[in-house]
């Protein structure tokens, strides 16, 4: 599983210097991580730099339940929803 980022993001850059393998690359409106690319840091950092660089807290493990719904709102032309993955998690 990769790792994404939210439409927290206020696209600071900081993170994509940052990330061992250049999976994150600037978006149409916001920083973006190739998950084909990423690797979570295995083998690299014991925690993601980009989790580590993100001022804003953007950077967390991918959900597809969360990329759907930002995928279905873009292509409707409506504003992001201010959603990060730690308050959209629910419980077992
Ligand atoms: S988790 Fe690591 S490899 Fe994946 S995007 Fe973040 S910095 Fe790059
Ligand atoms: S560090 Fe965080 S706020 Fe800055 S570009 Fe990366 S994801 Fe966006």
């Amino acid at each position: 599983m990769a790792y994404m980022i939210s439409c927290e993001c206020i696209n600071c850059s900081a993170c994509e210097y940052e990330c061992p393998v250049r999976a994150i690359a600037p978006g149409p409106s916001q920083f973006t991580i190739d998950a084909g690319v990423c690797v979570e840091c295995d083998g690299y950092f014991p925690l993601p730099r980009c989790v580590y660089a993100c001022p804003v807290n953007a950077c967390a493990p991918a959900r597809e339940s969360y990329l759907v719904k930002m995928r279905s709102l873009a292509s409707r032309g409506a504003a992001p929803l201010r959603l990060t993955p730690v308050q959209t998690q629910t419980s077992p």
